[in-house]
């Protein structure tokens, strides 16, 4: 069976000199034919697949402000202009399709490359350069379609407070994410959600926790999960701005730990989910380094070797144990 992917780059979703920009993705396209992929052709989102997570009147008031000329909707700053709304429907709807397509067992699984970019994006709200909350709609697209237990692992430098927000009261969600502490949103405390123990896992790190960190994150938090969660389909909200030199924040991943988490989330996603994986992309505001990010995915999903770029971190790690240990007590894990 086949990789799938979808390619929606939203061209003319751009505002002035905003990082989260048409050009984030050209490097990578030139990469696309280094791997033995199949191209899904998106097609946009209907309103009502969109409602499954957003308010029917966030919908509305996110097509008023682009239908009357757009302009900068959150402090992010978030920006939207006539052809954000049809673009943000296409991301979603390419996600969809991605999704569909693993969970029916016509791909083996898949990546949907898109933007705008969706993790941030709230039921009531958009913000954080997100519009619709892509891997979230395609989510409950899931359960629509019988699935019982649905994961979303976000390694994105940023926490995912719309993913959360969305998963909070649906016990059929589980949400993991890792990101850097004190940046945007300002969300993601280890006990963010009390609530939902073990269903709703965040992983705060210090500055510059990178390929060592995300390897013992993988081995000890991310598999406890899934061991207990029991997910049908795992949905990964790939970022590449952990990455050590992204110009938004200062993690301290390399393309090598990009390959070696997207292979233990597929590794995973095979012993525990009959392979169904699926990766949407998310933030990572260096083309270079998205080029090189997205390369370790397609080279995970695909099975094929990956040679890493040569972008060690030139920065020392922190010590993630008490992090670690906090979290399994927090969780009741073994
Ligand atoms: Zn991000």
């Amino acid at each position: 069976m086949t990789t799938l992917y979808t390619w929606v780059t939203s061209p003319a979703h751009e505002y002035e000199d905003h990082p989260e920009r048409p050009g984030r993705l050209t490097e990578l396209e030139t990469r696309l034919k280094n791997f033995n992929i199949e191209k899904l052709e998106a097609t946009p989102a209907t309103r009502s697949e969109i409602a499954r997570v957003h308010a029917p009147r966030m919908i509305e008031m996110v097509d008023l402000a682009c239908s009357s000329g757009g302009g900068i909707i959150d402090y992010a700053p978030t920006f939207v202009n006539p052809s954000s709304f049809d673009d943000a429907l296409l991301a979603s709807g390419g996600t969809l399709g991605c999704a569909r397509a693993v969970w029916a067992g016509a791909a083996a699984n898949a990546f949907a490359i898109v933007r705008p970019p969706g993790h941030h994006a709230e039921p009531n709200r958009a913000m954080g350069f997100c519009i619709f909350n892509n891997v979230a709609v395609a989510a409950r697209d899931l359960l629509e379609r019988g699935a019982e237990r649905v994961l979303v692992v976000d390694y994105d430098a940023h926490h995912g407070n719309g993913t959360q927000a969305a998963f909070l009261n649906d016990e059929r969600l589980a949400y993991l994410s890792t990101h850097q502490w004190g940046i945007y949103p300002g969300t993601g405390r280890m006990d963010d959600a009390p609530e939902a123990k073990g269903r709703i896992v965040n992983v705060p790190l210090p500055a510059y926790a990178g390929d060592v960190c995300f390897e013992q994150i993988s081995g000890q938090v991310i598999r406890a999960q899934v061991e207990t969660f029991r997910p049908q389909a795992i949905l990964v909200s790939a970022g590449f701005d952990a990455h050590w030199d992204d110009p938004l924040t200062t993690l301290g991943v390399s393309s090598a730990g990009f390959y070696a988490i997207s292979k233990k989330l597929t590794d995973l996603a095979q012993e525990f989910c009959n392979g169904k994986i699926v990766f949407v992309l998310e933030g990572g505001y260096s083309p270079r380094n998205v080029a090189n990010g997205a390369s370790a995915v397609f080279a995970a999903l695909t099975d094929t070797p990956f040679a890493p770029a040569d972008d060690v971190s030139p920065h020392d790690e922190p010590d993630l144990t008490k992090i670690l240990d906090s979290i399994h007590a927090w969780h009741g894990w073994k």
